[in-house]
Parts: structure tokens; sequence; C-alpha cells
């Protein structure tokens, strides 16, 4: 907490007048981006590593960057997180959705040892809200690791995309680098496109193009960032060699 206070009193000598400043700019001209999902590890500043300021993105943080699949929700029952969507993409129009995975996720490490069938038991779930949390909202990406599993980790996935018409497929790490973990983080976070896809008050502007789901994947182990390019079928890194063929197939790929 003395870090905290420390810190504080710093932004309130070095930051403070600009935010502010930038504050009211935002106030009259409000133009958010993207609604930023990612995980709540404190490696994870997604403001930093896209460069992001005041007032360009919503960023919605839990356990494993998992948004819940609609059917969960019954009547009024909901969560935080469809909340968000609807006043990311329905009420303020932003026109991009992005989810964030990352390597060496502790959420996801725990998912993956959820298979036990003990550690996951309803006792240990009643005890648990990390575990109750993942069984209820992340089973459906270790569904999808255990297929992989089966054609040892060779064949490619499939998602559901912006419409259940519209399907991608997904090479997981082809290269084999990537711990079993980080393979179903990355699993995870394209689960969550579908997961978001599901709800009904986004469906028109799915089907009309208006609004786009992109999978991001940080490496925490080298920095580097990827891009899932439904074109190459894989997570690619950005990097200066392929930032202008990622540029147009976002511009061009979704419309
Ligand atoms: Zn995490």
């Amino acid at each position: 907490m003395d870090r905290i206070l420390r810190g504080i009193m710093r932004y309130r000598q070095l930051d403070r007048k600009t935010m502010v400043e930038q504050f009211k700019q935002v106030k009259n001209n409000p133009t958010p981006k993207a609604v930023f999902f990612t995980c709540m590890d404190s490696r994870m500043i997604p403001t930093r590593f896209t460069e992001m300021n005041v007032g360009d993105m919503f960023i919605v943080r839990n356990a494993g960057n998992v948004i819940p699949h609609s059917h969960h929700f019954l009547d009024e029952i909901t969560s935080n997180e469809p909340a968000a969507l609807e006043l990311g993409c329905v009420i303020n129009d932003i026109r991009h959705i992005i989810v964030c995975g990352h390597s060496d996720c502790k959420a996801i490490n725990l998912l993956y040892q959820l298979q036990d069938t003990n550690f996951s038991s309803q006792v240990n779930r009643r005890k648990s809200p990390i575990r109750a949390w993942l069984c209820a909202h992340a089973w459906s990406s270790l569904e999808k690791f255990q297929q992989l599993e089966l054609t040892d980790y060779s064949m490619p996935l499939i998602f559901q995309a912006e419409t259940p018409q519209r399907k991608f497929v997904a090479y997981i790490d082809p290269e084999n680098k990537l711990a079993l973990e980080d393979k179903l983080s990355q699993i995870n976070a394209l689960q969550q496109l579908q997961n978001i896809a599901s709800y009904g008050f986004l469906k028109s502007r799915l089907e009309k193009h208006q609004l786009h789901i992109h999978a991001l994947w940080f490496d925490i182990y080298t920095g580097e960032i990827y891009y899932f390019s439904r074109q190459a079928k894989q997570f690619v890194i950005i990097n200066e060699d392929n930032i202008e063929t990622l540029m147009d197939e976002v511009e061009n790929y979704y419309m």
C-alpha cells in the first residue's frame, strides 16, 4: 500500500494536470475504439503494450479473460462481461472487441489442472470461487483443448466466428513451441470470440459486419504480442515484417 500511496503522490505532481486536460477533450468527443478483454494478471498492462491513452478503449479484466456464453444467463441474472459488451458495443457503438490472453496464465494453469476430477469436484468447486468460475465458464476451452490432444496437437480446431454460418480454422502452436497450458490459453482466447458472438443483442451488428471480434495473445516470456490471423489460421507475432499484411487483413478480411 505504501507504494500505491507514493505512486499517487507522484501522479499528482507529474501527470494529474495533463490527464484532466485529456479527460476534458474526451468528454466532448468520446470515441473509444475497442472493448478490450484481458486477464487480471499483474503483468498484463494493456494500455502500455498497445500505447493507448485516455478515451481510447474500454477495458474489462477478470481471471482468465473469460466471457461467459449467453446460455448461462436467463432472465435478469447476468455477470459483468455481457453488461460490458452492451455498454461498449451497443450504447457506445464501439466496433471492435479484442480478447487478449497470455502465457503463464495462473487461471489457465488452474483450468488445465481442473481436468483432474477430484480437483474439480463439486465439494472443491463450492469452496473455491476460481474453480467454480472456470468450471462454469471456461470448460468449453478445456473441451477444445482435449479435442486437440486427441490429434496429438496437430489438427486444426474450428471455432464459430461472428455468426453460426461463419467459422474460422485455427492451428494451435503448429511449431509445437509452447507448454500445454499455453496452448490451452490460446484456445481459450479464441473460444471467447465464440462466446461473445452468442449474445443476441450483438447479433445484427455482427451479421452486418459492423462489429468485429479479434484475439490477441501476449507472451510473457518474450514480450511478443500475437494476433490471431484468420488468413494465416494461427496466432502470428505482430512485427515489422507483417504489420502491413495484418493491417490489410483487419481492414479487408472482415468487411
Ligand atoms: Zn492470466
